[in-house]
């Protein structure tokens, strides 16, 4: 069963006792797995460990990546061509789309006024080997200091100019999931979360200062 508003406590045998107060409820937990959609098929422990364990996910060298979740420490040594900003649903910041009306759609929200959200493509090269990397939204803003919004007032040309001004050269430790491009075959990493590797030295010189100081 699945008990809200309750609370607590310790009885007068040492035992814990749960007293449900004037607005808590019980549930029987198959009543609320059946109205929460969930059909009884929990994830067993290597789907847990895949999803939640992920973001502990091992450096790796990029002439042994495989498709998973890796961390790669590598430079810029390019940016791929593109438009960088793609429109989204300001509800569910899902892609929206140009409808038959002309005006963009998202599947869930019908008509939007679409907002700009980033995307980019860069080629990260460790010295052992080159791996196309993609961010997108926060990530990608993140990557290159830029923002989809000052994007969408430049020209192609501008913003390619802007992104790989900003990024080429610089080295960063991405993390991110590694998948075959259907197109290509080739492995293509999506990022989920990166960081400078200036900016993490200094953050990690700045602890150890801090340290030193509070003794
Ligand atoms: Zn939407």
């Amino acid at each position: 069963m699945q008990v809200t508003g309750g609370l607590a406590n310790e009885n007068r045998w040492g035992d814990i006792e749960l007293s449900i107060g004037k607005f808590g409820q019980v549930f029987p937990i198959t009543d609320e797995v059946e109205s929460s959609g969930m059909t009884g098929d929990f994830p067993d422990a290597a789907e847990l460990e895949k999803n939640f364990l992920g973001a502990r996910s091992e450096r790796v060298p990029i002439r042994s990546i495989s498709p998973g979740v890796f961390e790669i420490k590598a430079t810029v040594i390019d940016v791929v061509r593109g438009n960088f900003i793609f429109n989204t649903c300001p509800t569910c910041g899902r892609k929206a789309v140009v409808g038959a009306t002309g005006r963009f759609e998202c599947v869930d929200h019908g008509q939007v006024d679409a907002v700009p959200a980033m995307v980019v493509t860069l080629l990260a090269d460790d010295g052992t080997g080159v791996l196309r990397v993609t961010a997108f939204r926060d990530t990608a803003e993140q990557m290159t200091t830029t923002t989809a919004g000052e994007l969408s007032r430049l020209s192609v040309e501008e913003r390619y100019n802007l992104i790989s001004g900003s990024v080429v050269g610089k080295e960063y430790i991405v993390h991110g999931r590694v998948k075959k491009d259907n197109r290509s075959g080739e492995l293509e990493m999506v990022a989920d979360s990166s960081k400078s590797v200036n900016a993490s030295e200094e953050s990690e010189r700045l602890a150890s200062l801090l340290k030193m100081k509070l003794g």
